[in-house]
């Protein structure tokens, strides 16, 4: 397999959901082996690149850290990344987070299907998991077992009417990403917003962009395309998650009420134990 990247630059403009900053986004193609790249055209070009390395936070989304420099809640746009195989890109953000738009990853996934994937002349490198990982907090478990493919299967189990235990197991590849995973959209609970707006985050929250549940019932259920909506965004954000490897990744990902933190610990994981990359 080839390494890609995109055919044209497109532009996104919206709000971040936790910093409730407008900020523009222009993806632009990149030659082979440059990974995909963050740079704050705010701060001369920045560069904080998508990796693992670079992880800084994970209360309640994903954040980038350089040398004090920040991107926010890059999950749901690198998750469109790397389930559509663009291993090299140039991310320019005139702000610290990234646009949440309609609250999935639908509006990437359209915009690049639309402008059209590159195949580059160099061989993709890929992660393969050799053996099983795991990663295990409380009743919580996330873990790596040897596969050649990429499958997720992700079990949820909210406490909630509207949730309840959800269960999704395929092997991701672009349609199975675009026609089942990308349209599923963020979600939280009513009961929590008034802490999140106390730590700053969720300023850039509506109804519009985030799926929101009262006590017993979903508040804007019009937003709700189907009710395996929270299973799939699980599946969405780990994704973007995963994406941190920094190269493709073959294997079987099984997770259990888990979450961006301990997603990114697997990833730090694999690292460790798989060490090296094949070309393929
Ligand atoms: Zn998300």
């Amino acid at each position: 397999m080839f390494q890609r990247t995109i055919k044209k630059n497109i532009e996104f403009k919206g709000i971040g959901l936790h910093t409730g900053c407008n900020s523009t986004v222009n993806l632009i193609p990149a030659p082979p082996d440059t990974g995909i790249i963050f740079r704050r055209t705010d701060l001369n070009g920045f560069c904080i690149e998508a990796s693992w390395e670079n992880v800084e936070k994970v209360f309640y989304a994903t954040s980038l850290m350089k040398k004090g420099v920040y991107i926010s809640t890059v999950e749901h746009l690198l998750s469109a990344l790397y389930a559509l195989k663009i291993d090299n890109l140039y991310i320019d953000i005139d702000e610290m987070e990234v646009p949440i738009l309609d609250g999935s990853s639908l509006p990437f996934v359209e915009k690049i299907m639309e402008v059209g994937i590159l195949r580059q002349k160099k061989k993709a490198e890929y992660f393969c998991v050799n053996s099983e990982i795991e990663v295990k907090e409380d009743d919580k478990w996330v873990k790596a077992i040897p596969f050649e493919g990429f499958k997720i299967s992700y079990e949820i189990d909210f406490p909630h009417p509207a949730i309840g235990n959800q269960f999704f197991s395929s092997e991701i590849d672009e349609k199975t990403y675009r026609e089942e995973i990308s349209w599923s959209k963020t979600f939280g609970f009513l009961k929590d917003i008034e802490f999140l707006k106390k730590n700053g985050l969720i300023r850039g929250g509506n109804m519009e962009n985030a799926i929101v549940l009262s006590e017993n019932s979903i508040i804007n259920r019009e937003k709700l395309r189907d009710s395996s909506n929270f299973v799939k965004h699980k599946v969405l954000d780990f994704i973007g998650d995963l994406s941190l490897l920094g190269k493709r990744v073959k294997g079987h990902f099984i997770a259990y009420k888990s979450g961006h933190k301990m997603h990114t610990l697997l990833v730090k994981e694999i690292i460790k134990k798989v060490g090296e990359k094949i070309v393929g």
